[in-house]
């Protein structure tokens, strides 16, 4: 275990440093607009974030999502949003936006108010794969026929568990377990690709549930599961007090079941947790980051990158209406990487991705030495194991990609804490 546990300190370390020199950056002290015209010709993806949810909100979640008490919220975060996408497609200028993403909160809370932000996106940037997730409480009466019509190409539905005890203990509130099956089941066909999202790692998780999510998952017939560890920030305990980190051996273990299970169907690993149907060869996953270098994250608390430089959108929904309204964007904070630090990014996203061959262009000797060593390594290896079914090399990878994340929501909790 020693290995792991060096592996999650260092991550751990990049992960804090990272996240303290971005709250710490002044809003907006490298020159935004000129950083977005320099995109110029390149491929990105779009993040679209809308943070509201239906009520009750879980308590297990860690995303920027704030009850949805009344429509004129929601109306007015709208009319926002279509504002900040005007101001992005007069400066992308020739990027050429590859796939665009709409993640929450939920963004079906309101899909004919989702079906004017497509309309908007697609009148700018074409007829673009569009990935959006829901909670399937949004999905009812109707509401999966009116997301059809919309073209969607991928429906990700927040499923977390198909067993009470795992969703009480989160503190997700959700339709009976039969009635989530049958909207999977309706949903199947709909759409290109349909991913259900499951949580596993909880307290009092054990082999036998693992495998259950996972059976149930399949037998449903699903082209896609996403498999995610829960990643409670260090405030989360105040609402999940139970909650206890899994010790590393605990969690490989865990882990080691989970991917024995997957592999004994007809599915395959896109990344440690991302489960495909190997017949559905051609799927968008949740990680878009593993596909794309560069994404524009436009919303509140949405992160964008372009090449070395970062940004956060502000965190607080009536802080980011006004914004837009003054300059038409609502970075909140922003920096420039390192050059050591950007090509970690940089490699991190195609290791995740199980993407060895992606090309990168490394920007520093130290990290085209590390590059170069883990490409040999990794070339060795495959001769010897498939690493898309080794579980000792997709944990580590999971390790690294959980203490990232769990970092990010470090960033929000500080960021709905001081409203920045
Ligand atoms: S898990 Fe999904 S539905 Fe629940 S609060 Fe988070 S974003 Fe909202």
């Amino acid at each position: 275990m020693p290995i792991y546990s060096t592996l999650r300190s260092l991550t751990r370390l990049f992960s804090y440093r990272f996240i303290s020199r971005l709250i710490n950056s002044l809003p907006d002290k490298v020159n935004h607009k000129k950083m977005i015209h320099s995109v110029k010709s390149r491929r990105i993806a779009l993040y679209v974030h809308i943070p509201y949810c239906l009520e009750p909100v879980c308590r297990f979640c860690c995303f920027v999502r704030y009850p949805l008490r009344s429509d004129s919220d929601l109306i007015s975060y709208a009319r926002a949003l279509v504002n900040e996408i005007d101001w992005y497609s007069s400066n992308l200028e020739n990027a050429s936006v590859g796939s665009i993403y709409f993640g929450g909160g939920t963004p079906t809370v309101n899909i004919s108010l989702l079906g004017e932000l497509i309309d908007v996106l697609r009148s700018y940037f074409g007829m673009v794969p569009i990935t959006v997730e829901s909670n399937p409480r949004t999905l009812i009466n109707g509401g999966l026929d009116q997301l059809k019509l919309l073209k969607i190409n991928r429906l990700s539905i927040g499923i977390q568990s198909f067993q009470d005890w795992k969703l009480k203990r989160m503190g997700r509130y959700s339709l009976p377990i039969e009635e989530n099956k049958k909207i999977i089941r309706e949903a199947l066909g709909k759409f290109d690709t349909v991913n259900i999202d499951l949580v596993w790692g909880i307290p009092g998780e054990n082999e036998r549930s693992v495998i259950y999510d996972v059976v149930t998952a399949f037998n449903l017939g699903v082209d896609q599961a996403t498999f995610y560890p829960i990643m409670p920030p260090p405030m989360k305990s105040k609402v999940m007090p139970d909650y206890v980190s899994l010790p590393i051996s605990r969690e490989l273990k865990l882990y080691r079941t989970l991917l024995s299970t997957v592999l004994s169907y007809d599915y395959r690993p896109d990344t440690p947790w991302c489960m495909s149907k190997m017949s559905n060869s051609q799927q968008l996953i949740d990680e878009y980051i593993t596909e794309y270098y560069d994404f524009i994250g436009i919303g509140v608390s949405s992160i964008g990158k372009i090449r070395d430089y970062v940004y956060v959108d502000t965190f607080s929904p009536e802080k980011y209406v006004k914004m837009i309204k003054k300059r038409g964007y609502s970075v909140s904070r922003s920096m420039k990487l390192n050059k050591i630090d950007s090509d970690l990014f940089d490699i991190d996203s195609s290791l995740f991705g199980l993407n060895i061959r992606k090309p990168i262009s490394i920007k520093s000797f130290t990290s085209f030495l590390l590059w170069s060593l883990a490409q040999l390594m990794f070339f060795s290896l495959s001769r010897l194991i498939n690493v898309r079914e080794n579980a000792n090399i997709l944990y580590a990878l999971h390790l690294v990609q959980k203490t990232l994340y769990s970092g990010m929501n470090a960033l929000r909790e500080i960021g709905i804490k001081h409203k920045i």
